[in-house]
């Protein structure tokens, strides 16, 4: 349904009508000049030729350093979907499953469906803060399961995992000997302190997702990265040098230089989305919508009692404004999902009809 809302958006907007559109994760800001400049600068220095699987080591022990590990430690790839995709590829074509707390973004579903992996979802709801339960937990895990998908903060709900779930998680996981996989793709501009999958030491076989996409408003430049132990990010470069060689260098060099400016750069963001989520939850309060409020830029995902999430979606889609219906994360069909991702005026005449079409 996601998809489907977004292809009759966009066939909308060819036949001339205006869409506001609050459906998809895309920042509507430019990358900072100062990144498109690093890529030209290297473009025109000739850096336009293939390159190491891993990455370039100057990127790579820039990562490494801000996350307190090696850079043996670090594969640089194309997007972190790509890298997300990598690491379930790896663990998983000879079989398995995979855990995966709802809601979540869909493509972790998608991918595993892809590998012929079985997925087992844990259900987590509103009125518990989204809290994961650690005994169904453990429960769900059996002798095939190769993997935890964790995702703080969490796209759609936009809200950070409480250090004692995460712990348990952790020592769940440690106890059965599974992996997390912890996607934190939006740590950097999260409003509030966040735990990483890193703080629980490197002798774990855990791996984190993270990318260049949000935290710099670089969607379009496709790059992302993974850190594991060696052996796996050796694996994943093989896989990188049978499929993408490199991600081209001069992207690299863009990435590199969103990483010196990082401070800047990520605390603009999120006051600039601080905003927005504060005339949301404003707004959609007033409105008599429930949802938690977020802890991090880009989504809302309000509930509405008795809503269908689908209808609503599709009816004010024909009103001009594009959502996502909550049961493209799960079984959520009385929530949505706002993203926050359009200049200010529009995000304000959207939500202003998302409440008018709740009275409906
Ligand atoms: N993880 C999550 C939770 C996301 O929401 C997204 C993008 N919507 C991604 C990963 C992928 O980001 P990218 O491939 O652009 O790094």
């Amino acid at each position: 349904m996601l998809y489907e809302i977004n292809e009759k958006a966009l066939k909308l907007e060819c036949e001339g009508k205006k869409i506001i559109r609050l459906n998809l994760g895309d920042p509507d800001m430019a990358t900072p000049p100062e990144i498109v400049e690093a890529a030209y600068a290297s473009m025109k220095a000739g850096k336009t030729k293939y390159s190491s699987s891993y990455g370039e080591l100057k990127l790579r022990q820039k990562i490494a350093e801000l996350h307190c590990v090696k850079e043996e430690n670090v594969v640089i790839t194309p997007g972190s979907k790509w890298g997300i995709f990598a690491t379930m590829y790896l663990m998983m074509k000879n079989g398995g499953n995979v855990i995966i707390p709802t809601p979540y973004w869909t493509a972790y579903d998608l991918i595993a469906k892809s590998l012929g992996a079985k997925v087992k979802l844990l259900k987590t709801e509103m009125e518990n803060e989204w809290k994961v339960d650690l005994n169904k937990l453990e429960d769900l895990i059996d002798e095939e399961t190769k993997m935890i998908i964790l995702n703080t903060p969490n796209n759609p709900t936009s809200k950070v995992m409480d250090t004692k779930t995460f712990d348990g998680i952790v020592e769940l996981a440690n106890q059965k000997g599974v992996t997390i996989l912890s996607d934190e793709v939006y740590a950097a501009i999260s409003f509030v302190k966040t735990k990483s999958i890193l703080d629980y030491g490197r002798e774990s076989k855990h791996i984190l997702s993270n990318g260049f996409s949000k935290t710099f408003t670089m969607t379009g430049w496709r790059i992302g990265y993974l850190v594991a132990d060696k052996t796996f990010i050796d694996n994943v470069t093989k896989l990188n040098q049978i499929t993408i060689n490199n991600v081209p260098v001069f992207i690299q060099d863009a990435a590199l230089k969103g990483l010196e400016l990082h401070k800047q750069i990520a605390s603009a963001i999120k006051a600039k989305y601080q905003k927005r989520a504060d005339l949301a939850t404003t707004k959609l309060s007033a409105a008599g919508f429930k949802f938690t409020k977020p802890d991090a830029p880009f989504y809302v995902f309000p509930k509405l009692d008795g809503l269908d999430s689908e209808k609503y979606t599709l009816n004010l889609l024909d009103q001009g404004v594009a959502v996502a219906p909550g049961t493209s994360f799960g079984d959520y069909r009385e929530h949505f999902r706002i993203s926050l991702t359009a200049p200010d005026d529009q995000i304000e005449a959207g939500l202003d009809k998302i409440c008018e079409a709740a009275k409906q």
